[in-house]
């Protein structure tokens, strides 16, 4: 596995927390007799950038989504300590009502809300639809951004990335389409949409969306609506580049004594 950030092949494991069901995705009553997924939970860290990671093995628009259960206000104890971060970093930065502070990641404002309360202009970037929505209530401007990137394994064999290709004029049009029809599906002011060509590495961003909205509630399901056009609409088509496989005797030889 290579380093999310730098392509360093990972060495050290960090902390080897075993197998653990996604976090947050509770069962209904009726899912109780059923088998439930455990998946790897492995965390990493990189001895070149020091960037501490799991191995992606649920793919993050399935967790990041509108039923997004975590809320960060909810634990008093957390909110203490942001509140005195706030704090800290003001005093080291001398942060002033001439800053702003972008937070990405933002969720319900729990972090930005005590930047604002000390007059300091705040902006949050979050990807969850339901606490965006919290943090724009509580008056801290915040945009749903969301990042659509090419993950490592295709067809669970693993990938350097994705080559993709466009009729470009329809592609384009086919996206200012898209665009004005969430506009007015949702209510929303505006809408951004961006996607790359040519060939995107594994671990790099393809797709980034942005929708911006006075309304809100409903209008924040925007953009997984817009990820779902994007493949049915785009005349863009993809090619997952697999990397070389390891040639394996023993795996050759098995075969071919079973024929
Ligand atoms: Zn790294």
């Amino acid at each position: 596995m290579q380093c999310r950030f730098c392509k360093t092949e990972l060495e050290h494991v960090f902390i080897d927390l075993v197998n653990s069901p996604p976090s947050n995705s509770f069962l209904t009553k009726e899912q109780l007799n059923e088998p439930e997924v455990f998946y790897p939970l492995r965390v990493y860290t990189c001895h070149n950038c020091f960037l501490v990671q799991v191995d992606e093995y649920k793919k993050s628009d399935a967790i990041f989504n509108s039923e997004y259960v975590y809320f960060s206000s909810y634990s008093t104890s957390w909110l203490e300590h942001a509140n005195r971060y706030t704090a800290t970093m003001i005093e080291r930065f001398n942060f002033n009502s001439n800053s702003q502070i972008i937070e990405v990641a933002s969720n319900d404002g729990y972090l930005l809300q005590y930047f604002r309360e000390k007059g300091i202009p705040v902006l949050g970037i979050e990807p969850t639809a339901n606490t965006a929505k919290v943090a724009i209530e509580k008056g801290i401007d915040t945009v749903v951004d969301f990042f659509g990137v090419v993950r490592p394994l295709e067809l669970k064999k693993e990938i350097s990335g994705i080559d993709y290709e466009a009729h470009e004029s329809m592609a384009l049009h086919q996206l200012e389409v898209i665009a004005r029809d969430t506009i007015a599906k949702f209510a929303l002011d505006s809408v951004i949409v961006h996607h790359r060509i040519g060939f995107v590495g594994a671990g790099e961003a393809s797709v980034a969306v942005r929708t911006s909205s006075r309304h809100r509630g409903e209008s924040y399901l925007a953009n997984e609506w817009i990820m779902d056009q994007l493949k049915t609409r785009v005349p863009i088509w993809k090619e997952p580049k697999f990397k070389q496989p390891k040639t394996n005797l023993s795996a050759v030889a098995a075969t071919a004594s079973q024929t």
